[in-house]
């Protein structure tokens, strides 16, 4: 999956009534025990369901063959917001009827058998009814303005709302689905389609799919509708990217992405993709980016469709890394499934390293080692955080286990497997990937299962490094002394952005430390008791060569200044990203002041590259940044500079630095790359939204009018950064004009892009208006979150969105999904102040929000950190600003 309720209590009450039931009312302790026995395995399930669009329920015929290791008189499973007609045990054809008892808050269901089954196969036959909520998980309806679709999200523990399973990781079996729906209407499901036959009820026909492989009950999926493909096919295998029939045009970028994809990770693992076929298909209501269900892979629409005529350099990107990351699952997730949810940095960890890997050799040009430097900063700040939690953490309940969907299963997971593919070298460590793999097709693994192999084929401390890593919380920093006799001191400790922080015991890690050296890079593994490294034959000090090491490095100020002095020409593009990373993280724990940054900043202000821009800047406003620490130019402006003088002395600043490298570009030609593309996209943002810069603002607006009167006629990306420039600035008119493009336009990403450009608008009416608008029930609730997020990022419109927030509580309430809740909890440590803080925690105490709970101690945690940031470093700011208008 990529990163994303409870039903109404009125409807969990008539759900409940309709069989002859036990409730069980279980302590907190009980809570924790939510595993299921394993002396009863599933060896296969038939699936035989009949869902109704309109009454939006559903109703299953269902047999589980089992294996008992022993004889049993219970058999306990689980289920949600499922109401049982009938269960039976038929051993050696003879049937036993069974009682149903059910244990709400576990989530599970016991059978109690008339009589005690006997070890051995048994095959459970079970027949019972559903519904097709509205909560984007489970079987679920989705809704456009034509028509409804039911379709799955299960992922992770919501299988057992759509039929009675053995609803855990490491539970794997096979599968036959059968569909019955209506005439006209078609199915997709993880097997390839075999059989289409009409059925028993008029006007409705039954289609049956292929026996799925051996796999984990979060992967299985079936989608009812009137979906359209484009088709294709890589290595033999069938390809088709679906949508609803208004979309099927935009799926052509997506089929050539996967088409590619597949045959190159094919190479790689040197396993062949398993199934005949590969679906990809678009929902219109989705709660996360995507999900990797065993050949159907399901997307949120912008995350697959694009128009290639009017999408961003970004939005071409995050499609593809969007599919990169999804297929790799087929491998690292499907195939090799982790045992449980403790380890799901197994599955997560490796889409995301490889994410990035596969778009890379797909676009060279991307420069996509730039992009994973970039996210690596993000997820060294994430982790800096003293509630940060290790790579590797328990999660028994589905609360507990949906809140190991965070930067820390993913960014540091990812960052972790790249720094030790960078130090044992590509090859090395692919072999070591494929012997894990190969060693476990079809079962499921652990971290030392990985290490171990990866340990094996290098003969290299991967297991000590990787474990290291993997169990203990938060961020290494590396205090590098200057060479002394041909070695360098290396002081090593836990890392807090938070100055005021500190920990009972010392952390010490096992680290491959790369220095640069004459031939790129010297590594050497820093182990806890180790306090010197050779020192590089080589002038320029810098111990993080090719920016993948996870660690963040401070060096004396006679190296930082040489460093800051030969940043363009000594440092490649990720090591200039790393080195801007590094001082930030010295600025905001108070160890550097805030000068030594704008410094650095200014440095590199010339470079060519999109990608060092936006991480000397953060201000592209197409990332999303709701739950991340701010950072770079960004996080000055809003966090440090107090004042709107302050706040205007640096937009002056920007204005003097970047307005000269943003007319070196000349106007947008065809043939632009798409580095610079974006490069110019990001220097006119930083202008605009920062640099108040009267002449950016007013072609800002220029841009605008021909963008939204033809998308084509202006560069996306450039396009992208007007609107966002003119929403800020804009009037009713805009708004207007953007509300009907969410409303009409047949293509995502131009609805997506109008819809948030709402919350950007800083006039109070305006802003007010949108705020409304997206607790009307006309924005889907799989985006409210984000929007709400969005807005109390925005310095502008901060403040007003709170008092929305607090004032329109159960209109937004009802907007959030079980899942998004915590999104817009996370956004509220977008605050600076002591008051908004204790308010924020005060309210959240008494409105709950489903798992929320790590996103608010997070949330507290980063508010905390900016009053400190800003009253240590806004007086040296102040000091900093007055010497450059001295110059
Ligand atoms: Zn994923």
């Amino acid at each position: 999956m990529k990163i994303i309720c409870n039903i109404p209590s009125t409807l969990r009450a008539t759900f409940f009534a309709a069989v002859a039931v036990t409730v069980f009312v279980s302590s907190a302790a009980l809570l924790h025990a939510q595993r299921l026995p394993d002396t009863v395995r599933p060896d296969h399930y038939t699936l035989s369901l009949t869902p109704d669009l309109k009454a939006a329920t559903f109703s299953g015929v269902e047999t589980i063959d089992v294996t008992l290791s022993k004889s049993e008189k219970h058999i306990t499973l689980n289920s949600a917001e499922i109401a049982f007609q009938s269960v039976a045990a038929i051993v050696n054809g003879k049937t036993i009827n069974a009682d149903v008892s059910l244990d709400k808050n576990k989530e599970q269901v016991t059978f109690s058998f008339d009589e005690k089954l006997p070890a051995g196969p048994a095959k459970l036959s079970i027949s019972y009814t559903g519904i097709l909520n509205g909560e984007l998980r489970g079987f679920y309806l989705s809704k456009t303005a034509r028509r409804n679709y039911a379709v799955t999200q299960f992922e992770s523990t919501d299988a057992r709302r759509a039929f009675p399973c053995f609803d855990e990781p490491a539970f794997k079996a096979t599968y036959d689905v059968s569909l019955t729906i209506d005439a006209g209407d078609t199915a997709i499901s993880n097997g390839e389609l075999i059989a289409d036959a009409p059925a028993t009820t008029s006007g409705k026909h039954t289609v049956t799919f292929a026996t799925t492989p051996k796999m984990s009950t979060y992967l299985v999926a079936f989608l009812v509708g009137d979906f359209k493909c484009s088709s294709g096919s890589s290595d033999g295998v069938a390809i088709r990217v679906c949508a609803t029939p208004d979309k099927v045009a935009l799926t052509p970028y997506g089929l050539g992405v996967a088409e590619k994809t597949l045959h190159y990770y094919n190479q790689y693992f040197g396993i062949p993709y398993p199934l005949k076929k590969l679906d990809l298909i678009a929902l219109p209501d989705f709660e996360a980016g995507a999900m990797e269900n065993f050949g159907a892979i399901t997307y949120r629409e912008t995350d697959l469709l694009l128009d290639e005529k009017t999408a961003t350099v970004h939005d071409r990107k995050e499609v593809a890394l969007v599919i990169t990351h999804e297929m790799a699952h087929q491998w690292f997730g499907d195939l090799v499934t982790m045992q449980w949810w403790d380890n799901l940095w197994l599955n997560e960890g490796f889409a995301t390293w490889m994410e990035t890997k596969a778009a890379g050799v797909l676009h060279p040009e991307w420069n996509m080692d730039q992009t994973v430097a970039g996210d690596l900063q993000d997820t060294l700040s994430l982790d800096a955080q003293p509630t940060t939690r290790p790579i590797r953490a328990r999660a028994d309940t589905p609360d507990e286990i949906s809140q190991m969907f965070d930067g820390i299963a993913y960014g540091k997971a990812g960052a972790v497997l790249s720094m030790i593919e960078n130090y044992l070298g590509e090859d090395t460590f692919r072999q070591g990937v494929h012997n894990y793999l190969a060693a476990h097709v079809y079962g499921n693994a652990t971290a030392e299962d990985f290490w171990g192999a990866q340990t094996a084929n290098s003969h290299k401390p991967v297991d000590k490094i990787m474990e290291s890593l993997v169990t203990q919380r938060g961020v290494p920093v590396l205090a590098v002394g200057d060479p002394v006799n041909g070695k360098v001191s290396i002081e090593q400790k836990r890392f807090f952005l938070n100055p005021g922080v500190t920990v009972e015991t010392a952390q010490a890690w096992t680290l491959p430390v790369c220095f640069k050296s004459a031939a790129s890079q010297q590594c050497e593994v820093l182990t806890p008791s180790a306090s010197k490294l050779d020192a590089p034959e080589n002038a320029l000090l810098f111990a993080n060569a090719g920016g993948k090491g996870y660690y963040r490095a401070s060096y004396s100020r006679r190296v930082y200044e040489s460093l800051v002095t030969n940043v363009e020409t000594s440092l490649t593009p990720d090591e200039r990203i790393i080195l801007l990373g590094d001082q930030w993280a010295q600025v905001h724990a108070n160890k550097a002041s805030v000068g030594s940054d704008l410094d650095l900043i200014a440095a590199v202000k010339a470079d060519t590259n999109a990608e060092v821009i936006e991480n000397a800047l953060k201000a592209s406003p197409e990332v999303i940044r709701a739950s991340i620490p701010d950072s770079g130019f960004r996080a000055i402006y809003v966090q440090i500079a107090a004042t709107p003088a302050e706040k205007a002395r640096l937009s002056t600043w920007i204005r003097a630095n970047f307005a000269p490298e943003l007319a070196k570009l000349s106007a947008p030609t065809a043939t632009d790359s798409d580095n610079t593309r974006e490069l110019r996209a990001k220097l006119f943002s930083i202008l605009g939204l920062y640099g108040k810069d009267p002449a950016v603002i007013a072609q800002a607006k220029q841009i605008t009018e021909k963008y939204l009167a033809d998308a084509s006629s202006v560069d996306a990306s450039l396009g992208k950064s007007a609107l966002a420039i003119a929403a800020s600035n804009g009037d009713a008119a805009l708004f207007n004009e953007l509300q009907n493009i969410f409303e009409t336009s047949a293509n995502p990403e131009l609805q997506e892009g109008a819809l948030h450009q709402l919350q950007r608008f800083e006039d109070p009416t305006l802003l007010d208006r949108a705020l409304n608008y997206f607790v009307s029930g006309k924005v889907r609730n799989q985006d409210v979150a984000y929007l709400f997020a969005d807005a109390l990022g925005s310095d502008a419109n901060r403040e007003q969105t709170w008092k929305f927030i607090e004032g329109h509580w159960d209109a937004v309430r009802a907007q959030l999904t079980t899942e998004s809740g915590s999104r817009l909890v996370s956004a509220t440590g977008n605050f600076c102040t002591e008051e908004r803080r204790d308010e924020v925690r005060k309210f959240f105490a008494s409105h709950s929000v489903s798992a929320s709970s790590g996103a608010q101690s997070h949330s507290q945690e980063r508010i905390n950190g900016c009053i400190e940031l800003r009253g240590q470093q806004e007086p040296k700011l102040k000091k900093w600003l007055d010497a450059q208008t001295k110059q």
